[in-house]
C-alpha cells in the first residue's frame, strides 16, 4: 500500500502511528549509542560528571581510587556499579595504564561493595562491558555487580 502525505493528513491516527515510529527510532538510537573501546577518554561522561560531583549518585562506596553507586535502571534485587576514580574508557586501558595503587583500589572496592550489599556469601556476578561488541553505553570503566536473587 502506498501512503503519500495527503494520506497522512486525511488520517489523523496515521500521522500519530508516525510520528511515534520517528520518535522510537530517535530513542532507541540514542540509547544504543555504544563506546569504541579505542577511543580517547571523554571527560563529559556520565560518569567522569558523577565524580565531579555534577550529577548525583546513591553512593554505596568509596576509597581513594574508586567509586560505587546504584545504577539508574537496576537490572536485579542488587545492582551497583564500581568505577575507578582515574580517566580510563575500560579494563583494556585500565590494565595498561592504572598503577598498582589504582588496581588495588579497584578490586578492593568491588569487594567492599559485595560486603556492603550482603551478597558476599550469596553470590553476585560481575559484568564489564566492552566497546561495541561487548555493548558499552558508558565510556568510563565500570563494572556491573549484579546479585540478591538468582540472576539470570
Ligand atoms: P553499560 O551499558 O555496560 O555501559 O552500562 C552503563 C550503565 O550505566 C547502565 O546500566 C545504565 O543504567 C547506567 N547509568 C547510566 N547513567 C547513570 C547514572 N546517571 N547513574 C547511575 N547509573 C547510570
Amino acid at each position: 500500500m502506498k501512503i503519500d502525505t495527503h494520506d497522512l493528513k486525511r488520517h489523523p491516527s496515521v500521522m500519530i502511528l508516525s510520528l511515534y515510529a520517528v520518535l522510537m527510532f530517535s530513542f532507541s538510537a540514542i540509547a544504543e549509542e555504544l563506546v569504541d573501546a579505542t577511543a580517547a577518554y571523554d571527560t563529559n561522561n556520565v560518569f567522569a560528571r558523577i565524580l565531579r560531583g555534577e550529577l548525583p549518585a546513591k553512593i554505596v562506596f568509596e576509597n581513594e581510587y574508586a567509586l560505587a553507586f546504584h545504577d539508574i535502571r537496576p537490572r536485579a534485587n542488587v545492582h551497583i556499579l564500581i568505577i575507578p576514580k582515574g580517566q580510563f574508557t575500560n579494563m583494556m586501558q585500565f590494565n595498561a595504564h592504572a598503577n598498582d595503587m589504582e588496581r588495588l583500589g579497584f578490586l578492593d572496592a568491588i569487594s567492599q561493595t559485595a560486603k556492603i550489599m550482603g551478597v558476599d556469601e550469596s553470590g553476585f556476578r560481575l559484568i564489564s562491558n566492552t566497546g561495541r561488541d561487548g555493548g558499552q553505553t558508558v565510556a568510563h570503566l565500570h563494572v556491573h555487580l549484579l546479585g540478591g536473587e538468582h540472576v539470570q
